[in-house]
């Protein structure tokens, strides 16, 4: 490895720009909050988020012309798209090789669990209940509860991994708060899809039909929503439930799960909520668990990773070792414009090595499999 085959592409620090372009418009939001409930904290917000990936620590090194990043500022808030994908990004490297190496024991299922929309002032309290609901749910799914008279055990749970995504009707401004959730079933197991409700419509024209397990686990989520006992009977009794769809997923299909909670709330060209919802879904999201593992998924150790980032220290020490051998480095700090400026230097960064590490490591996993 050499710096020419691990230097960081121009375009990465472009779609940086274009990622933060927004971030100011939030600013100007949290100013607002700032100004309306006096906390001190949205200061912080503020200031964070109006530089979030514009000032680079770097090491220069003037002969070779390298210079290599050692930190930049990111503000990791929820509602800048940079920091936010970057976290997508970070979880689908995490996630999905277990998931992989998971899929020959496990059929890996893609269910999403839906509720009503809701306007921003019961958003709040609805996020509350989806959360305490689910997990309530896969504890019927694992047998830790019982519904008397129905068995949870030809199914084969095994575990899950569940992420939320809140998106919003532009137009009556409305939330849709939904969980994506990979559940780790039976192998094998087949679902028939033989029954028509009203979820089954797409403006009056039929396009899905579900299976008995999905009819089940919508009426469970629906009597749990509302806070009715969920026994057999009233299970029965219930004419439909809310809507749960579940799809068979395949191998390194599970980008959903790690979407990033508000993406919907962004408008196409990036731009954000109004004044007026921005409150309720920040307050909504606000200290919220986005991603979160059940059963064989709950606090999952990949050792994989570990042994990536033994290899990755190496790989780096050795480059940087080469640099420092011909010349002493110095501190130099730049802005995004200068880096996007600057013509001649090759950038370098630990993490962006990482980044091709995961890459090339996917690829090879593809190769065996093809
Ligand atoms: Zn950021």
């Amino acid at each position: 490895m050499d710096v020419k085959s691990i230097q960081i592409e121009k375009e990465h620090f472009s779609e940086l720009r274009d990622k933060t372009s927004h971030n100011s418009e939030v600013a100007a939001l949290y100013d607002k909050l700032l100004q309306e409930t006096g906390d001190t904290a949205f200061f912080n917000r503020a200031a964070s988020i109006r530089v979030c990936s514009q000032w680079w620590d770097t090491l220069y090194f003037r002969i070779q012309q390298v210079k290599d990043i050692q930190r930049v500022n990111l503000c990791k808030d929820k509602f800048c798209r940079n920091c936010q994908s970057m976290l997508a990004i970070k979880r689908q490297a995490k996630f999905s090789p277990i998931l992989d190496g998971l899929q020959p024991r496990y059929e890996i299922c893609h269910v999403v669990f839906t509720v009503p929309n809701v306007f921003g002032d019961e958003l709040l309290p609805t996020l509350d209940k989806m959360y305490k609901n689910f997990k309530h749910l896969t504890r019927f799914l694992s047998g830790n509860a019982h519904i008397r008279g129905i068995d949870f055990l030809p199914y084969g749970y095994a575990g899950g991994l569940r992420a939320l995504e809140v998106t919003q009707n532009l137009y009556d401004k409305r939330f849709h708060p939904h969980f994506h959730v990979m559940l780790l079933l039976k192998k094998g197991i087949d679902f028939e899809r033989k029954f028509i409700n009203s979820f089954s419509f797409d403006e009056w024209v039929l396009v899905r039909k579900f299976s008995e397990f999905e009819i089940l686990l919508q009426k469970i989520w629906y009597l749990l929503m509302n806070g009715i006992p969920v026994t057999k009977e009233k299970i029965i009794q219930l004419k439909e439930g809310y809507s749960v769809t579940l799809d068979k997923a395949a191998k390194g299909e599970y980008h959903e799960v790690f979407k990033y909670a508000c993406k919907g709330a962004f408008k196409e060209d990036g731009s954000l909520l109004d004044e007026e919802t921005f409150p309720m879904l920040f307050f909504a999201l606000h200290s919220r668990r986005m991603i979160q593992g059940y059963g064989v998924l709950h606090n999952y150790k990949d050792d994989s990773l570990e042994i990536l980032e033994e290899d990755l220290t190496q790989n780096y020490d050795s480059i940087v070792a080469k640099l420092k051998a011909f010349e002493e480095p110095i501190f130099h700090i730049e802005s995004l414009e200068e880096i996007l400026g600057d013509k001649t230097c090759s950038y370098i960064s630990k993490s962006n090595l990482k980044r091709l590490m995961i890459e090339r490591k996917r690829q090879e996993g593809e190769g065996v499999k093809g």
